[in-house]
């Protein structure tokens, strides 16, 4: 395995140039690009790491697994009144499709669905955001995890997209919470760091079919696990789902922090990161990586 990260290495590095770092979170645009990171976990709770694996960096959107598996926990199939589990095919920040559909997001991934998830959150916990963190941490076996307070305020003096779709779909009463406290929790979500070696290790229960080995604990049950395995899948590349499908054939989910997590059922957990991001929004030296690496030892669920 070790020779073949260095090969992935190799491959990926000379890319880091031809991407653009996140700029629209003006917080995120002062990372460094030239960084380049991979962990991969196995079920049998081996780590291979190369390059910058143990950088701290914004999870972003990432986040959205961890809050729709807390909401799957704590709701179960009744949450899925309020929001789908199609693609989008818009971007992740769309309001289009929100007005057609009557204020109920496509899925969990794209920015309304992950809104609507984390008011329901709010409902649920007296501090979501603590509730995540606790959540990750205990995931993740490091306790050490933290939330950006500047990246997290940097979104919020950002929001009005976001807040946008918070209040259309309070509109069509698929919201019920205080927007602004739910935008805070949601941003303070996003602005958690943490490395390529602590998502890996806080992915790995949905490549354990819900068992996490370090909490000892049944996250979700085996087939709560698949759903969210299928989620991720179809939706959890942006508007790149699909290419990532053709390309990976893995389930994954992106951030704009340039983190890309990928699940090999039954094996493994993936944390690819370089900040640079594709046209799309995903990590372009990471996206490179994980098809060279999906490639080089055969990993596809197709
Ligand atoms: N916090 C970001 C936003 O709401 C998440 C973006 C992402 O990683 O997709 O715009």
């Amino acid at each position: 395995m070790d020779q073949i990260l260095k090969e992935i290495q190799a491959l990926a590095l000379p890319l880091i140039g031809q991407g653009k770092v996140a700029d629209y979170i003006p917080a995120l645009a002062k990372v460094s690009a030239k960084q380049f990171g991979i962990a991969i976990y196995s079920n049998k709770g081996e780590l291979f790491t190369i390059g910058d694996a143990t950088t701290n960096f914004s999870i972003q959107s990432i986040s959205k697994v961890f809050s729709l598996t807390l909401s799957m926990k704590h709701f179960g199939a009744g949450m899925w009144d309020k929001v789908g589990r199609e693609p989008s095919g818009q971007p992740f920040n769309s309001l289009v499709q929100l007005e057609y559909e009557a204020g109920v997001p496509r899925n969990p991934f794209i920015n309304a669905g992950a809104l609507v998830v984390s008011d329901m959150n709010q409902s649920r916990f007296v501090s979501p955001h603590y509730a995540m963190k606790t959540f990750i941490r205990r995931l993740s076996g490091n306790q050490e995890v933290q939330s950006d307070h500047k990246v997290a305020n940097s979104e919020y003096e950002f929001r009005s997209r976001n807040a946008a779709m918070a209040y259309l779909m309070k509109s069509f009463d698929n919201f019920d919470n205080d927007v602004e406290e739910v935008l805070r929790s949601y941003f303070s979500n996003c602005a958690i760091r943490m490395s390529c070696v602590d998502l890996a290790k806080a992915f790995s229960f949905l490549a354990n079919k819900g068992y996490c080995r370090h909490s000892d604990e049944q996250v979700l049950t085996e087939q709560e696990t698949k759903q969210v395995n299928a989620l991720m899948a179809t939706s959890g590349l942006y508007d790149e789902a699909g290419n990532f499908a053709y390309r990976v054939g893995l389930p994954g989910k992106s951030g704009v922090g340039g983190g890309i997590v990928a699940i090999v059922p039954d094996q493994f957990s993936v944390c690819v990161w370089s900040p640079e991001l594709n046209k799309a929004g995903n990590s372009l030296a990471g996206m490179a990586a994980l098809e060279t690496l999906s490639q080089k030892i055969g990993w596809s669920v197709f």
